[in-house]
């Protein structure tokens, strides 16, 4: 399959490139394109072969499930069973926007879609081309993110090329990414609301509208081996090529931590990375150095992340080390990230513990 390539304005989408891309997934074909999270990779969320092909294209199990993207609230009934009471008010707050939300399904979302589960993941995104794509595709779009199964998710369009070239039938451009991360999942199905994925819209911003909000026990207790309620969440996640180890403890200390490791791998011939921050980069001789920005600005850190663990991947970097973040609002949904890619690797400074 030659796939197509069309850059887009998000402003001022070229409505023929649009037309074209919904006349794709209407026929049952598959369309990588950008939301404000991370760039989706879309097939007709009704169409159980477009499911399938979807699972196919990235190499995802089939029982991990697809969120199904709408571009008007009035869309939501056709494809849901129940709406649970706090929808409302989260949508009204939070949609369009970066938030994911769980609901029984009603009978037109088939199975392939939702990984045979009862319910189904809904959400409405707010980027101008990803509504214009749903509107033109018929409405739903099924769409996990555009990048092979395992890999980081994809920030910027050539990543989706580097992974689904010649799987898809065409990828839109439309620049880098505003959030970097992919959304929050919330459940309101089963009892207290609970965060099933923490993303850009955190706990304490749910919390203010429905007050207690748990968050799966599994994500933070990766170990505890209870299988998290997103099934997706199980699985192997943003890892980049190399190995990658968070090292946490004072600032001195890591630095210095980090520097003795990557002299002892560099002396054996290795590539090394470092994952840092503005206020330390100078402090850092590895081969590669990048920074997510300022340490304040947690923003700059998710919009950066992704991109930097692929960095890596491009320049063949063999042994990454990171400093980490809060994991306090937007740090939750950073340091779930980071620490899936990590492979739960992290060593504690403080504690004694050794990096080599
Ligand atoms: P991705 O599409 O790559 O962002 O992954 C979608 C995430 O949503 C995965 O972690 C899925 O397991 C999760 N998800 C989708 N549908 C459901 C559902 N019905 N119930 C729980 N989690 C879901
Ligand atoms: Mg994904």
């Amino acid at each position: 399959m030659i796939t197509e390539y069309a850059a887009l304005n998000e402003e001022n989408p070229d409505p023929e490139v649009i037309q074209r891309a919904g006349k794709i997934i209407r026929e049952g074909g598959l369309v990588a394109f950008p939301t404000e999270t991370v760039y989706g990779l879309g097939g007709d969320a009704l169409n159980p072969e477009s499911s399938k092909k979807i699972y196919a294209a990235k190499g995802r199990p089939s029982d991990n499930p697809l969120i199904v993207h709408i571009c008007r609230l009035s869309d939501l009934d056709a494809i849901v069973k129940e709406v649970p009471p706090q929808t409302g008010k989260l949508a009204e707050l939070f949609w369009p926007g970066p938030l994911t939300m769980i609901f029984p399904k009603s009978e037109l979302v088939p199975r392939e879609t939702t990984g045979g589960l009862d319910t189904v993941a809904v959400r409405f995104p707010s980027n101008r081309i990803a509504q214009a794509l749903i509107d033109a595709s018929g409405g739903y779009i099924a769409a996990p993110s555009a990048n092979r199964s395992g890999r980081p998710s994809p920030t910027l369009a050539r990543y989706c090329m580097e992974d689904l070239d010649g799987r898809v039938e065409m990828v839109i451009d439309g620049g880098q990414v505003g959030i970097g991360l992919e959304s929050t999942i919330i459940d309101l199905t089963e009892g207290r609301p609970t965060i099933l994925r923490p993303g850009f819209i955190t706990q304490k911003m749910l919390e203010e509208v429905l007050g207690d909000v748990e968050v799966d026990r599994a994500l933070i207790e990766p170990d505890s081996g209870k299988a998290p309620k997103a099934p997706g969440m199980k699985y192997k996640h943003y890892a980049p090529r190399g190995e990658l180890v968070i090292v946490e403890g004072k600032c001195d200390r890591v630095v210095a931590g980090i520097n003795e490791a990557v002299r002892e791998k560099r002396a054996r011939g290795m590539k090394t990375g470092v994952i840092c921050t503005d206020e330390t980069k100078a402090m850092y001789d590895a081969d590669s150095v990048k920074s997510t920005g300022s340490r304040c600005d947690e923003q700059s850190t998710a919009k950066e992340l992704f991109r930097i663990l692929r960095e890596f991947d491009d320049e063949q970097v063999e042994y990454i080390y990171s400093e980490s973040f809060s994991d306090g609002d937007l740090g939750q949904a950073i340091m779930n990230r980071l620490m899936k890619a990590a492979g739960h690797r992290v060593a504690d400074l403080d504690q004694g513990e050794r990096l080599l």
